[in-house]
């Protein structure tokens, strides 16, 4: 039987294909160079990536043109919102990265500072799915004014009274003079398929790479810290440690009074875990990446 390719749809350029990139490339997939702008062929496994806009991957997937898809939640479920053809979709694996929220902004110093002003008033946006969505769950009845991009702009131009858009840092509403006064929606990137089942050589592919994806989503945050230890004060320095359950304790030459510590820590090692250890008398504290995982 002929093994059938898998084909995943991806934003041929942007921030999701930023981070799908670069996570393809760490779960081992190996892009073969070609001319075609539409489907790029993965050497190494049954995989072919279809470069698309991130708004058409949803549909992509929903129609079986592509049987997985790397796309923002906040599409994936706009796109929900306004096509009930989609609602077969699934999410297979949050991915961890494109992290965003979807905010009500207003004018700075404007009468609308809260979610029940806007009643009966315009609001600008990209998403007016998730955003007359969550207005109609709250009461409130507001126009929704679509827009492509650039919805910033909206209230100073007249065209809206409020922006409902995508915010990471803030900086853009502050240079226009708009404050965000709530969260619609949050959203990271996900893998998503259709609820049915596929072909079984399509599947094997499709479960190799989930396993891979979450073994570079596990080793991001994951790091293996070394460290010296007072032989005494061992149990000090493992309440310190986060997120592991049993680090390797070995003897260091010439030292009765001291360990070598070895641990997985499955959660995020911040400045203040390395100070606090050093506290409990730990010394030559390293915190190193961990490359690959597999349970
Ligand atoms: P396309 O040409 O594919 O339609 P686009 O302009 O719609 O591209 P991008 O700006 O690359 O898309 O954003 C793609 C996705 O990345 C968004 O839908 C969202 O999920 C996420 N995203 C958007 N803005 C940010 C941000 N500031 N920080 C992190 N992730 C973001
Ligand atoms: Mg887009």
């Amino acid at each position: 039987m002929s093994v059938q390719r898998l084909t995943l749809a991806c934003q041929k350029k942007g921030r999701l294909a930023d981070g799908g990139f670069d996570l393809l490339k760490r779960a081992g997939v190996k892009l073969a160079y070609g001319r075609d702008q539409l489907l790029r062929r993965a050497e190494n496994l049954p995989l072919d990536l279809m470069l698309i806009r991130d708004d058409d991957i949803p549909s992509f997937v929903a129609t079986g043109a592509c049987d997985y898809g790397i796309v923002g939640e906040n599409e994936l479920y706009e796109s929900m919102e306004r096509s009930p053809r989609l609602a077969d979709l699934e999410v297979a694996l949050k991915l961890g990265f494109a992290r965003c929220r979807l905010k009500l902004a207003a004018p700075v110093d404007g009468e609308i500072q809260t979610v029940e002003d806007l009643q009966g008033r315009s609001v600008a946006t990209s998403y007016p799915g998730l955003t007359e969505k969550y207005l109609r769950e709250r009461g409130i009845d507001a126009e929704m004014v679509e827009m492509g991009g650039s919805v910033e702009v909206a209230p100073r131009v007249g065209v809206a009274d409020a922006i409902c858009d995508l915010v990471s840092t803030g900086a853009t509403l502050e240079a226009n003079g708009l404050r965000a006064f709530e969260t619609v929606f949050e959203s990271e990137a996900v893998l998503i398929r259709r609820k049915e089942a596929l072909d079984p050589s399509i599947d094997e592919t499709a479960d190799l790479l989930v396993q891979r994806f979450e073994g570079v989503i596990a080793s991001r945050q994951t790091k293996y810290i070394l460290l010296n230890a007072p032989t005494d004060r061992i149990e000090e320095v493992r309440a310190v440690l986060p997120g592991t359950d049993a680090p390797t304790v070995a003897p260091v030459v010439g030292r009765d009074d001291v360990v070598a510590v070895h641990a997985v820590c499955t959660e995020e090692v911040f400045w203040s875990t390395l100070e606090r250890l050093k506290a409990v008398g730990a010394r030559s504290i390293l915190v190193m990446p961990i490359e690959k995982m597999m349970a």
